[in-house]
């Protein structure tokens, strides 16, 4: 009888913007759902199974949406009621093991090998998992076993929607070589032309390949990543620390900038692109630096302590500003701006209310003005409400 191989399990909620939308109105159910960014230069941040067949995805531009798919129901995202709604998904994932580890605010490995006593295997511990999620949170997930992290997020991935998939152990490569290089973490556009060349088309293909060939062509690093998962060797138990200890973007300018309206606007862009890479990671943070380096080298840091973690750009933003009012930068040539973020946490934790929140209105009047200064490229207005933190699956 085998035992409890396949304990890493990967839940992914079902286009959890749109499920969470649908909860509270449920004459959006059966209908093609598109949650995003409603402005002209909007993007979809989730979309229902409905509009999936009709072509729509993820980080689409959202006219492109409503030209596939002009029916749909279009909503503009409500990250509160989204996070609220993680809060409860997360507490369901933890009544069944302390071993979570959150991808997103709807995705996590889970290591259910201390529930070997209470059920007979690990399909009845993901059925079980999907049916709890079901009764107290009404939102669908999707689940994938396996005995690895890799084969289980691709297990789910196949489990879409509403389903579940066991790979047994032993099966894992018959299950993985058939699929594309692309399905492999760490394998971007660039990674996938150098694979193209080398004829590696499926991961199969890749196992193929000598592991020093695939190290000269790609470097040492990616190479031996690489020629490892295509075995299906990925030994990475699943984790509840948060690996991140902080989170920096930073911009170095070819010419100084003077002009005050053009330093708040690269404000903005920072706290836009550090949200975002926030969200992507399912982090928060507390802690807000800020590093100017100004025209003769000096640089200056400061740094911020918010009552409450955040993953918003409007928050970071807000922040960033009042530091860099307390540097003596004002007035004087920047040469370099940074903005980083300490004290992270799993965005899933449980939190209080947040009150930083307010004053959205603010910001989206700055990034007017910085938009009409500066022509529509110098902000991205749908990233800004927190859009492309959207959920792929
Ligand atoms: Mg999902």
């Amino acid at each position: 009888v085998s035992g409890f191989d396949e304990h890493i399990a990967h839940v992914d909620m079902d286009a959890f913007f749109v499920e969470v939308e649908r909860r509270r109105r449920p004459g959006l159910r059966g209908r093609a759902v598109v949650v995003g960014g409603l402005g002209n230069r909007g993007v979809v941040a989730s979309a229902s199974y409905e509009a999936r067949r009709r072509g729509v995805r993820s980080a689409m531009p959202i006219v492109h949406a409503r030209r596939l798919c002009p029916h749909a129901d279009f909503l503009p995202p409500d990250h509160t009621a989204y996070r609220e709604a993680s809060g409860e998904v997360f507490a369901v994932l933890r009544s069944f093991t302390p071993v979570v580890e959150p991808l997103s605010v709807d995705e996590a490995f889970l290591d259910v090998s201390g529930l070997r006593l209470h059920y007979p295997g690990p399909a009845e511990v993901g059925e079980a998992i999907r049916t709890v999620l079901r009764e107290q949170t009404g939102l669908p997930a999707s689940v994938g076993m396996a005995t690895s992290k890799l084969i289980a997020k691709l297990a789910s991935d196949e489990a879409k929607p509403d389903g579940m998939v066991v790979v047994a152990a032993g099966e894992e490569t018959a299950f993985l070589h058939p699929k594309e290089v692309g399905a492999l973490w760490g394998v971007g556009e660039a990674t996938l032309a150098r694979l193209a060349e080398l004829g590696a088309v499926t991961i199969g293909d890749l196992a193929e390949l000598p592991a020093d060939l695939l190290q000269r062509r790609l470097g040492a690093s990616l190479g031996m990543h690489l020629a490892r998962l295509a075995r299906a060797d990925d030994p990475r138990p699943v984790s509840t620390e948060t690996e991140a200890k902080s989170l920096s973007v930073e911009a170095t300018y070819e010419q100084d900038l003077t002009d005050p309206d053009r330093i708040e606007g690269e404000l903005l862009r920072h706290a836009d692109r550090l949200a975002s890479r926030l969200r992507r990671a399912g982090l928060r943070g507390r802690t807000v630096h800020l590093k100017v380096r100004l025209g003769d080298f000096t640089t200056v840091t400061r740094s911020h302590t918010l009552r409450t973690p955040t993953d918003t750009a409007h928050v970071l933003y807000r922040a960033a500003k009042a530091l860099f009012d307390r540097t003596s930068a004002r007035g004087r040539p920047v040469r370099l701006l940074g903005l980083g973020m300490e004290g992270l946490e799993a965005a899933s934790a449980p939190r209080q209310l947040d009150l930083e929140g307010a004053g959205w209105d603010e910001v989206e009047r700055a990034v007017d003005r910085i938009r009409d200064r500066f022509g529509g490229g110098a902000v991205g207005p749908a990233r800004l409400g927190g859009e492309a933190g959207g959920e792929p699956g």
